[in-house]
Order: C-alpha cells, then structure tokens, then sequence
C-alpha cells in the first residue's frame, strides 16, 4: 500500500497519526510500504474568529503534534507556551477570555489571518503553516488538508433560562472551552456545511487510497462534519479503497472529550456498536467496512458485524506511539487479510 487516507479531528486523531507513521516507519503495519504517503483530510468545523483571528483547532492540533511543537501535556497549543497577550487582552476587558490563545500560537494565526485576507484559500494557507513545520523528522511526509476551504462551524443550542426562547446558540468552542460540555447540548447547528465544498484535493486522496483510515475521532463534530461535506460521504462510499474505522467510544462513554454528550445529542447510541452502526456499511450506503473496538467492548463484536461491518476487539488506548502503531496494524489485518 502506498497511499493512506486519514480523516482527522484534532487530539484523538492527531494521537493515532503519530502511531501511524510510527508503524510506516518502523514496517510493522502489514503490506504497507516504508515510503507510504499519508494524507489527512481535517475538520475545520472547530474553526472560530477571535480577536480578528482565524482559528483553526484541529488543523493546528495535527499540524503542531506531527511537528513535535504541540504542548504534550495539554494536547492542545505549543509547547513552551506563554500567555501574556491573552492577560494584556483581560487587562483591557475584550471578550472572549476563555480561550486558551497563547503568545506563540498566536503567530501562527496571524499568518494565517494575513494571508486568508489576502485572499490565499484556507488550503493554500495550511500548506504554507506546514512549511515551516514538515521538517520534523516525525512529520513523516504527511499532507494535511483542510476538509474544506468554506467556513463551516459548529454551534451547539443549549438551554438558557433568561433568554425570551428558553435558549441560546454558543459556537462549539464556547460549549466545550467555557462551558467544558456540562449543560445539555439540545441541537448542534453545522453553519455553513451543506453548501460546503470539499478543499482542493480531499475528493481525490479519497478516491485515489489504497486504505482510507477513520480513526478514534470525534463521531459527530469531527468525522460527522467531515462527511458532512457534500461529495465527502460519496467518495467514501465509492472509493475502491477499504474504509477502516477505530472506535473513539470505550466501555460506553468517550477517552476524553465530549463524544458521549455530541452522540447522545443526536440520538445515537453511546457505544462503540452505536457508533459503527451510525458510521454503517459501505454496503448499504455508510462509510465502513470495517471497525475496531476495545477489548473491554468486545460483546458489541455480533451487534457490528451484524450491521454488515467486518469487527474485531483490540486493545484500543493510545498510550504510545508503538501501541497505536499495533491498533493501526489490527485495523488494516481486519479489511486486507493477507
Ligand atoms: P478533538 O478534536 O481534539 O476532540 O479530537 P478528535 O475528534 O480527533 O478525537 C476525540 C476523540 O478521541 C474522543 O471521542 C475520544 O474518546 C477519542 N480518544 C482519545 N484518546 C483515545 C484513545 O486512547 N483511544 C480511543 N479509542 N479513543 C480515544
Ligand atoms: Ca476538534
């Protein structure tokens, strides 16, 4: 295999990328070349203008883990990170203060804002940003594309008593980064994504895979909008590649984040049979053939393959690069048998 397509949301697919390459590099992944070129399609449904800036989350999640420039700790941001432009902006009483914008991440939006304003596609932009970071000798000669050069965000509708409706719309940064996920999502609102278009080589990294990964992201604000996209779900369903997916659902609930509030916001069962069943069968009309769940989720094995999915329980905790890699290695035995 030489061409391998990833869908990405930010730390949980960033995190499998890592043991990705890993594999690739260290040729433990079965029929996959060394020089295995992997491509990344991400959501920019996290996307969000602050302070005259254009912020990308999960792009710059991959960008700076695959870089080696990302805060390990937090999963999130740049390492060695200082924060005094966001205390000088407190000083001045500008909102939103809740987002974590540090000094040197800051750069990177400036450049991007620059150049977005100056009329370049976010596309183009990403691969500029990446420039700089594609040197790292982790980097491992990943594309990343963004999964659309529109702007598409993700609000979420929660329910607010001193609003006349009962309600009030909040930008997903604002649900997750302030309210940390804590008030009840009512209906999440993907702005813009209906009329999206996919970015500039997304259709065709799909359509031209030997092996399109799902890996352990978000079901719903990453991967759901990343399929959101019109042409995105088609591709999927008729690439002549195989579409393997993780499961990001453990023993009944998320690793981390909010998947168990997005998924039970649309009336998906939280599990990780929930979520393929959601993903369903590129034989009737969904996006998988195959899935990968925990060990512990094992019992959930009957309930995938009854909906059509190719299944196996595997250990499914990104500890490390070299234990992803083994995840990466079971998904690939589960639709390639050699
Ligand atoms: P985000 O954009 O930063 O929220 O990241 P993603 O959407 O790419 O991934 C978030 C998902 O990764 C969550 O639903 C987590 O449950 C899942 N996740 C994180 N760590 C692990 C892990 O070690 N194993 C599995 N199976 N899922 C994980
Ligand atoms: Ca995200």
């Amino acid at each position: 295999m030489q061409k391998i397509t990833v869908l990405s949301g930010g730390v949980g697919g960033a995190t499998f990328l890592q043991g990705l390459l890993h594999g690739i590099a260290a040729g433990s992944l079965p029929g996959v070349a060394a020089e295995a070129e992997v491509t990344v399609v991400a959501n920019t449904a996290d996307d969000i203008w602050l302070h005259g800036l254009k912020v990308c989350p999960d792009l710059d999640t991959v960008m700076y883990t695959l870089g080696e420039g990302i805060d390990a700790e937090r999963g999130w941001g740049r390492s060695e990170e200082t924060w005094s432009a966001k205390e000088e902006l407190e000083r001045y009483g500008v909102e939103p203060t809740w987002f974590g914008l540090g000094d040197r991440d800051i750069a990177t939006h400036l450049v991007r804002t620059q150049m977005l304003e100056a009329g370049y596609p976010l596309s183009e932009v990403t691969q500029a940003l990446c420039r700089r970071w594609s040197s790292a000798p982790s980097w491992g000669g990943v594309t990343l594309l963004p999964m659309s050069d529109d702007r598409v965000e993700t609000h979420v509708a929660i329910a607010d008593a001193q609003a006349p409706s009962g309600k009030r719309v909040v930008h997903f940064q604002e649900y997750w980064v302030r309210l940390h996920a804590e008030v009840p999502a009512e209906a999440l609102v993907f702005v813009g994504l209906a009329e999206s278009t996919p970015g500039p080589g997304v259709l065709a990294a799909i359509a031209e895979a030997d092996l399109v990964i799902v890996p352990p992201s978000n079901p719903v604000v990453s991967i759901g909008t990343i399929v959101g996209v019109p042409g995105i779900r088609d591709a999927l369903r008729s690439t002549a590649a195989p579409v393997v997916g993780l499961s990001p659902i453990v023993g009944d609930t998320h690793v981390r984040g909010m998947a168990h509030q997005m998924l039970t916001c649309i009336d998906v069962e939280v599990s990780a049979a929930g979520v393929a069943r959601h993903y369903g069968a590129r034989a009737q009309g969904g996006i998988l053939d195959g899935w990968l769940v925990d060990e512990r989720d094992a019992h959930h094995v009957a309930a995938v393959e009854a909906a059509g999915v190719a299944c196996a329980a595997v250990p499914l905790m990104m500890v490390d690069p070299a234990a992803t890699a083994v995840m990466a290695a079971e998904a690939i035995r589960l639709v390639r048998p050699s």
